[in-house]
């Protein structure tokens, strides 16, 4: 049986279920500290393939190559994305069916998909909200004379807490609803900080 080709909504859960951390240790490439590990694309003997910090792409800085967790096994075995990327759901048994989809299964794709998108479009939006209002806070704690050196000592670690935990797991944060409320407010925060100070 010749088997329906994949969509983008495969590619994308792939990526969204596999961290490259998860993927690259599965092929045998052990992460070592800094989350660097040995680059299967270039005669390596020290660790020069970095795992970016959101953990779903690498890159090495002495052969440049770099992509996504399909790239990766593509590149590894020779495969082009379709066959990387059915080679990942094999090996990791993601619960993606590929083929002969009911409108059913395919409308609860669509929205799991949606959910995705929406998802990853917080964690951008809230990235950026929380690095700009800690970057205000860390000014604010190196001028002791600062309208907001209070709020700075108070908040500063807070605010690095959420970001970690943004980075961690946009899931939990983003159905965190005194979180997001809380996002809001920081929103506002930022948006009178000069007219405060
Ligand atoms: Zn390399």
């Amino acid at each position: 049986m010749k088997s329906s080709r994949l969509c983008k909504e495969d590619y994308e859960e792939v990526k969204s279920m596999l961290s490259m951390r998860q993927v690259a240790e599965f092929y045998g490439y052990k992460i070592q500290r800094g989350s660097t590990c040995l680059c299967p694309f270039h005669n390596d003997n020290h660790p020069s393939m970095k795992i970016y910090s959101d953990d779903k792409g690498f890159y090495c800085w002495v052969c440049g190559t770099g992509g996504d967790v399909i790239k990766f096994v593509g590149l590894l075995y020779g495969l082009g994305n379709e066959d990387a990327c059915r080679r990942l759901i094999e090996d990791f048994s993601l619960p993606i069916q590929t083929e002969n989809l009911s409108y059913r299964e395919k409308r609860e794709r669509q929205n799991r998909h949606n959910k995705y998108v929406e998802i990853q479009k917080f964690k951008k939006d809230a990235y950026a909200i929380l690095r700009e209002y800690w970057k205000l806070l860390c000014d604010a704690t190196r001028q002791f004379s600062s309208p907001h050196f209070a709020e700075a000592m108070q908040e500063l670690t807070i605010v690095e807490y959420r970001l970690e935990c943004l980075r961690k797991c946009p899931e939990e944060y983003f159905k965190d609803r005194e979180a997001v409320r809380k996002l809001g407010e920081i929103e506002r925060r930022i948006a009178g900080w000069n007219v405060l100070s």
